[in-house]
């Protein structure tokens, strides 16, 4: 933890700052080990407060050790006590403080709130031993979830069905929670990237798209799998299949230490261009994962030119998605490394479930 706070610290010359406040649940417990719903964090060149009221005093001393807990009682002035604590330049996060809470900071007097467009989201894409260690944990238990795929989705059976018995089985193996709400998309449902589960019931002949992840220890996974209900598919749906695996493979050969997001989108989109489906893949390549589904860093057209730290903890997700057909996507979890990508997720790629 005390390298994360030197970490923080190292960057607020360049913020121009005297401190920097966390209120993003994602941010704080990142910076703290503090997982409750409320608190601020204020990190100062040779402190670091936590603010949260009578709820988590306990759980706060002992998430956060590092921390001095700053014990809130009552509304403003034990708030202004708090953040007087941070000097007279206090960095805010801009994607996060809402205009109201921007409008309150402004009522502390004395304090010049300094916007910045990113704060400890940089530092937290390189994940540490022990953040792999519960990805790594999130990631088996998804794998065990998807394996049970084949003998769930069996035609009559609802999508929101096959769902609860997919977070059913993660729960029961071990999952905290699972890391977002499952995606089972089946028939022509497939051909909506992030459809939600309802009654339609499978058939066979179906393309069925199963999304999920796990969460453990705060840390979440994500795994697409594309399945066909029947013994045979037929040529549309292995022309878009093999498209969609042939990207994916490409984008992941592509990934080592200090390649840019937008290098690693173009090796998967530009395959699928060239076979015809440029404007049937809507979204990115993949995205960050950690504490949060979707983080930092981006593997996307509209990603930054930062290079990709080793590190960081990628999916790689590109789809094909026929409008009124349905759709193909393979997502896997992947690790940079300085000269390569290792898989974190391990599922098998077999299609085919015989009805
Ligand atoms: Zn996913
Ligand atoms: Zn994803």
């Amino acid at each position: 933890m005390m390298d994360r706070l030197s970490a923080m610290r190292a960057n607020f010359d360049a913020w121009q700052v005297d401190a920097l406040l966390l209120t993003s649940p994602a941010n704080r417990r990142w910076a703290s080990g503090f997982s409750g719903s409320a608190a601020q964090v204020l990190v100062t060149r040779d402190r670091a407060l936590l603010a949260t009221d009578s709820r988590y005093w306990e759980r706060a001393e002992q998430e956060a050790p590092a921390y001095e807990i700053f014990r809130l009682t009552d509304g403003k002035e034990a708030m202004a006590n708090f953040l007087a604590q941070g000097g007279a330049r206090i960095g805010i996060e801009a994607r996060h403080v809402t205009l109201a809470q921007r409008d309150q900071l402004g009522g502390y007097e004395g304090i010049t709130w300094v916007s910045l467009a990113a704060t400890v989201e940089p530092l937290r894409a390189v994940k540490s031993e022990e953040e792999l260690a519960a990805i790594r944990a999130a990631a088996r238990l998804t794998d065990a979830a998807v394996a049970q795929v084949p003998r769930l989705a069996r035609p009559g059976v609802s999508e929101r069905a096959v769902a609860w018995e997919i977070e059913k089985f993660m729960r029961e193996a071990g999952a905290e929670a699972p890391a977002f709400d499952i995606i089972v998309a089946s028939g022509p449902n497939s051909a909506l990237p992030h459809h939600h589960p309802g009654d339609r019931q499978l058939q066979a002949g179906d393309i069925v798209i199963v999304d999920l992840g796990a969460q453990v220890d705060g840390y979440k996974s994500d795994l697409t799998r594309t399945f066909y209900l029947g013994e045979t598919a037929d040529d549309a749906f292995w022309s878009i299949y093999n498209t969609v695996s042939a990207a994916h493979q490409a984008a992941i050969a592509g990934i080592r230490q200090g390649v840019t997001g937008k290098t690693i989108d173009a090796l998967a989109r530009d395959l699928i261009t060239t076979a015809g489906h440029g404007e049937h893949f809507g979204h990115g390549t993949g995205h960050g994962v950690g504490l949060e589904i979707h983080e930092e860093p981006r593997f996307s057209r509209l990603a930054a030119d930062t290079p990709i730290p080793a590190g960081a903890v990628m999916t790689v997700e590109p789809g094909i998605y026929l409008p009124g057909y349905g759709g193909v996507r393979i997502e896997d979890l992947m690790l940079v490394a300085e000269d390569g990508a290792q898989y974190l997720s391990g599922a098998p790629q077999t299609p085919l479930i015989p009805v």
